[in-house]
């Protein structure tokens, strides 16, 4: 099908939740991908900051195709290797002491959220509150939009479950003041994503783990998207070494395999017993399989996250350079490859003249644009998205 055909198909057929490009998909091979006329890109979204290693990487091609010819799917009424083999990897390179395996990111945080209300609970405390940050983003289900700092995702599906309260992010002194007894946890992203970009200062990360210990509530990091090894970090809360108590995975765990998890110190995750939670495809052996093989070339094969690190800076420094000889760009702020650009033009129209010019990057809102390559990127590959950037700006000025 063209993509004209699938647009129209996606109108009559999809329900209307995404304003979607007009770019049809079907083939990708590292950081590119190909269109169904055809066309090359250079891929800066990667499915969202998922494909950390790229599109098809060998390893992980290989890894979902051994497994789907043995066992696809058990339930977790059974055992199966690749998931006990894959917490323990994620217990062996964290603070972690338990893994809960689930399907996306809002199902990660959900249990997050279950995990710490019954952990308050099962301590005798009158705690259930969440304390998060404004502009956050954790998710779509109705827990998730209620703990999100965000009025218009929350919009029209009121009443919004309750007990989660916000405060404006990188105010230690604004969660010093919110933090009371009745307080479960506080919940951050270390790096704001779709609210975004914006990095958490490590002071603020320090202050919200000192303030939460200090008053017995937990410390909850949502590294959905700043997880395995985003920020040149396995894990982003490694910069600041402010080590939080439960912590949520999703996006580049499965390298484009659907699965979440939440994990948890061993204190914390005995708060969940039998029934107290589940997922019928959580965990399933063919994600999990997928895992670990991210992680396997993360960790064992190459200096994926030394590149990461380093692809980093020269990406930040070379859009700094732009900015300044460019007064469209009014900020550029990010951490490893999550990179967020801020605009006053409309950074939607930018994102197209991109698409137009092959480059797949988008915009986190109106002023917002974000890059989030795969990790493998090459400094060629991010000169020419920061000169093709230079160029769309200058065009439209
Ligand atoms: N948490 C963060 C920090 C995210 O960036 C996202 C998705 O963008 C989510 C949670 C929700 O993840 P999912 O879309 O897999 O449910």
């Amino acid at each position: 099908m063209i993509t004209e055909e699938l647009v129209q198909g996606a109108k009559q057929y999809l329900m209307n939740t995404y304003t979607r490009y007009p770019l049809a998909l079907i083939r990708g091979q590292g950081t590119r991908v190909w269109d169904v006329e055809g066309r090359e890109y250079l891929d800066f979204l990667a499915g969202v900051a998922v494909n950390v290693l790229g599109h098809c990487h060998p390893k992980v091609t290989l890894a979902i195709q051994q497994q789907a010819q043995h066992l696809l799917q058990t339930s977790n009424l059974f055992y199966t290797e690749p998931q006990v083999r894959l917490a323990r990897v994620l217990v062996d390179h964290s603070f972690a002491g338990k893994v809960f395996f689930c399907n996306s990111g809002a199902e990660a945080n959900e249990a997050a959220i279950k995990l710490v209300r019954r952990w308050a609970q099962q301590a005798g405390d009158q705690r259930f509150e969440i304390i998060s940050m404004v502009n956050s983003f954790h998710g779509r289900t109705l827990a998730t939009i209620a703990a999100s700092g965000q009025e218009k995702l929350q919009k029209g599906f009121e009443p919004l479950m309750p007990g989660f309260r916000y405060v404006p992010f990188n105010d230690e002194k604004a969660v010093a003041e919110a933090v009371s007894a009745r307080t479960a946890a506080v919940l951050v992203e270390p790096v704001q994503g779709e609210g975004g970009i914006r990095v958490a200062t490590p002071g603020f990360l320090k202050a919200c783990r000192e303030i939460t210990r200090e008053r017995g509530a937990l410390l909850m990091f949502d590294e959905v998207q700043t997880g395995i090894g985003r920020t040149g970090k396995l894990f982003a809360y490694e910069h600041s070494g402010v080590v939080p108590d439960v912590m949520t995975l999703a996006k580049g765990l499965g390298g484009g395999m659907p699965i979440g998890a939440c994990l948890a110190t061993d204190s914390v995750a005995a708060a969940f017993t039998p029934g107290s939670h589940g997922s019928t495809l959580g965990g399933n052996p063919l994600a999990c399989a997928a895992a670990l093989a991210v992680l396997e070339v993360i960790l064992e094969d190459q200096d994926v996250l030394g590149h990461c690190a380093r692809m980093g800076e020269h990406f930040l420094k070379a859009l700094i350079e732009l900015q300044a000889g460019c007064p469209v760009i009014t900020h550029v702020e990010g951490l490893g490859l999550m990179i967020g650009v801020e605009v006053t033009i409309n950074a939607r129209d930018i994102v197209q003249d991109l698409i137009k010019r092959g480059i797949l990057a988008n915009a986190t809102s109106e002023r917002m644009l974000r890059f989030v390559p795969p990790l493998l990127v090459s400094q060629a590959e991010i000169d020419r998205v920061v000169l093709l950037l230079g160029e769309v700006i200058e065009a439209r000025r």
